[in-house]
């Protein structure tokens, strides 16, 4: 069983305490359509940095960012669907249900557990998913377009009756479909369970970014997975890697670029990642496979809410009901007796 080859890098149960135990994830994030990745709010740029291309390539070059806060929310809010529907989030210390960017964590469920919270109240539990930002091969100039909408007459056109073209509305600038992000997830000291949970939430989110609704759709495929003491190299030193292994034979990377020669040169990249100090494992191609279709069954529509009830219990004796402050502090204990139960 693939998940025995990383049972010395998952914890057998929670603990509150560290002990370095640490797994690495190599995810490809391809945007599926337009995608809008902005710093905060309307008319903000496209989240871009200058670096260097490769390793040995230093070139400056400017790459598309997809911030941590960009991958780890919409993540976390598609676990927290489930957790939803199976009523396990927790009441928060004003009574409202545990909630994502409040200042009102229940501090309880498997969401605050794993991903962390901190509470107003004083009570912190650190994220055991660590997320770095995540980079486009190609620079940002292959992978941005720029869309001017205009404005629709009745006659269906862009023009009216009288032949006079419509005012534009807007210029908006979006990532293009077909970009690849390459990422590097750390989780620490995670259980096999929490294992799955994580990956189950890469996976089966599909949206990201602004009006999500209509545009943001984005596949994650998990390319590598890792076991040891340590981190893996960056996703930025992945990425110049990659570049380097592409560019070699003089070749310029060009948009849309083929998915599979990104993979194929990615793998080989991470293939001599073992050798790095702390890192010790690296599950082959069909221990990859079996992990995947692990998480799929788990996720399954008659076993996910077992395993999400399972999870959640693991927890069970390290629940504290929210801290009300300082005063609060006796209540907080009383509470928690009744939710124990
Ligand atoms: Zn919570």
């Amino acid at each position: 069983m693939s998940i025995d080859k990383l049972s010395s890098f998952l914890a057998p149960a929670y603990e509150n305490f560290p002990k370095g135990r640490t797994i690495g994830l190599v995810v490809l994030r391809t945007s599926l359509s337009e995608l809008i990745l902005r710093t905060e709010g309307t008319g903000e740029p496209m989240c871009r940095e200058f670096i260097q291309a490769g390793l040995t390539d230093k070139k400056i070059i400017q790459r598309l960012v997809m911030t941590k806060r960009k991958q780890v929310a919409p993540e976390r809010r598609r676990g927290r669907e489930f957790l939803r529907a199976y009523d396990l989030l927790y009441p928060s210390k004003d009574a409202s249900p545990c909630s994502l960017n409040t200042n009102a964590p229940c501090e309880m469920c498997v969401d605050c557990f794993l991903y962390g919270f901190a509470a107003g109240g004083g009570g912190a539990q650190k994220s055991r998913v660590w997320t770095e930002d995540a980079f486009s091969l190609l620079s940002a100039a292959d992978g941005l377009g720029d869309r001017t909408i205009n404005a629709i007459f009745e006659n269906g056109t862009m023009r009216d009756n009288k032949g006079n073209p419509s005012t534009a509305l807007n210029t908006s600038e979006y990532i293009k479909p077909g970009v690849h992000f390459l990422d590097v997830v750390t989780l620490k000291d995670v259980t096999v369970d929490e294992l799955r949970y994580v990956i189950g939430n890469i996976l089966l989110t599909s949206r990201y970014g602004a009006v999500s609704s209509r545009v943001g759709r984005m596949e994650n495929q998990i390319l590598g997975i890792f076991g040891g003491i340590a981190e893996l190299p960056s996703s930025l030193e992945l990425v110049q890697a990659v570049h380097d292994a592409l560019t070699a034979s003089g070749a310029v990377l060009e948009h849309p670029f083929e998915s599979n020669a990104l993979i194929t040169a990615t793998k080989k990249a991470i293939s001599s990642w073992k050798n790095k100090r702390g890192v010790s494992v690296q599950l082959s191609e069909s221990e990859l496979e079996a992990l995947i279709a692990d998480v799929d069954r788990h996720w399954s529509e008659s076993e996910r809410e077992p395993f999400l009830k399972r999870l959640d219990l693991s927890y069970q004796p390290f629940r504290h009901a929210p801290a009300e402050g300082k005063k609060g502090k006796g209540k907080g204990k009383a509470a928690t007796a009744e939710a124990g139960n």
